[in-house]
């Protein structure tokens, strides 16, 4: 890969070709896969992303929002849409694009009856989401009669799929728990199922689902994280490549002599001479201020340079006074062997986190 002028988020095709392929080999033949892609595919680029992942063996898609669901239609994603988080709002257009909204409550699901027989649809698909511990969205087992009644008295709908989704899926101390919410979740299925003249898929996992629990595969997974590389856990991201790789350059060097200030609000004072790197990423980029004052690094010529002073809107400015580098040198914020995840500990965060953050404004590249 060349080295790169200007901030850049690199977008690696093939890296997110095996991680899929990983993850397909975690699964058996009749068990789906959706793609998740909400987020700009998790602050990639959700159009590439997806036109890239439609041409392999992938059963479905899904995205938070309408309008998330709405681009994708627009660039050309034939695929079924799921959207986990639609408002009653936009439930026009959810229509108007074929995607296929979340039912969470039963405030959401009359809106959406009505949306659908406005628009005289007949077996508009739909899926069902149950709560089973995460305590965010979703129905409580005790709506069952209430969504079915509903169900019975209109053509308009159709249940696709019902879903769950896991709290702490990573975490082996919290097995238990995952436990109960995976045999609440049979459970529920299985009654609902018993009350509907059909059979909806079912679906509860995803990425450390996927890899932690094949006995809650059913018949579909969901998986996010795991795509672009991180699968939390250091014994899964051994097998996965991260996808996405986050660049920039040095803008300018200075040297500050003891007891100059740096940055605004002249966060750092050198208490020796002290050469520091001037960059053009900020925290409207995606360097959240937390990285500021030490907390934060990039990698220059291999070496980590720690992020001082406070983060600018477009700048930060790195010590590099045991570095050996220049202005126009190639810095790494995070690629595959500095990964996001090292780099959002830093800050106590997640990787979820520190990518997702990467803004609008970083041009995208594509190694295909
Ligand atoms: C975001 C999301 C996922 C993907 O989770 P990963 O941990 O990234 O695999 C799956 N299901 C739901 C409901 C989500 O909101």
């Amino acid at each position: 890969m060349s080295k790169v002028q200007e901030t850049v988020l690199e977008i690696d095709l093939r890296a997110l070709k095996h991680n899929f392929e990983f993850i397909k080999s975690k699964l058996n033949n009749n068990t789906k896969l959706l793609a998740v892609v909400k987020a700009f595919a998790y602050g990639s680029d959700a159009e590439e992303v997806s036109l890239y992942l439609q041409n392999l063996d992938l059963d479905y898609f899904a995205v938070a929002y309408v309008y998330e669901g709405v681009a994708l239609r627009k660039a050309g994603i034939t695929l079924p849409i799921l959207v986990l988080h639609p408002q009653p709002d936009n439930f026009n257009l959810a229509i108007e694009y074929h995607l296929e909204p979340s039912m969470y409550s039963l405030r959401i699901l009359d809106h959406f009856i009505l949306m659908a027989e406005k628009k005289k649809q007949i077996n508009y698909p739909v899926h069902i989401k149950f709560n089973t511990g995460l305590n965010r969205l979703g129905f409580s087992k005790t709506d069952m009669t209430g969504i079915i009644k509903k169900l019975k008295t209109t053509p308009t709908i159709k249940v696709k799929s019902i879903f769950s989704h896991l709290a702490a899926s990573e975490d082996v101390n919290e097995a238990a728990f995952t436990k109960n919410q995976i045999d609440a979740f049979k459970l529920i299925s299985k009654k609902f199922i018993k009350q509907l003249d059909y059979k909806p898929m079912v679906h509860q996992c995803n990425t450390s689902g996927i890899v932690n629990y094949p006995e809650a595969h059913f018949d579909m997974v969901r998986s996010g994280i795991g795509l672009y590389g991180f699968g939390n856990d250091p014994k899964i991201n051994k097998f996965l490549k991260p996808v996405a790789s986050l660049k920039t350059v040095i803008s300018q060097i200075h040297t500050l002599k003891k007891g100059e200030s740096l940055g605004y609000n002249r966060a750092f004072i050198a208490s020796k001479p002290t050469r520091t790197a001037t960059l053009p990423i900020g925290h409207a980029d995606g360097i959240s201020r937390q990285f500021g004052n030490g907390n934060g690094y990039v990698i220059i010529n291999t070496k980590k340079a720690p992020i001082i002073g406070n983060v600018c809107m477009d700048m930060i400015m790195v010590e590099v006074t045991h570095i050996n580098c220049n202005e126009g040198d190639e810095v790494i914020i995070f690629d595959k062997e500095y990964t996001a995840e090292n780099l959002s500990e830093a800050i106590r965060s997640i990787p979820y986190e520190l990518l997702t953050a990467v803004s609008q404004r970083v041009k995208r590249f594509f190694y295909r």
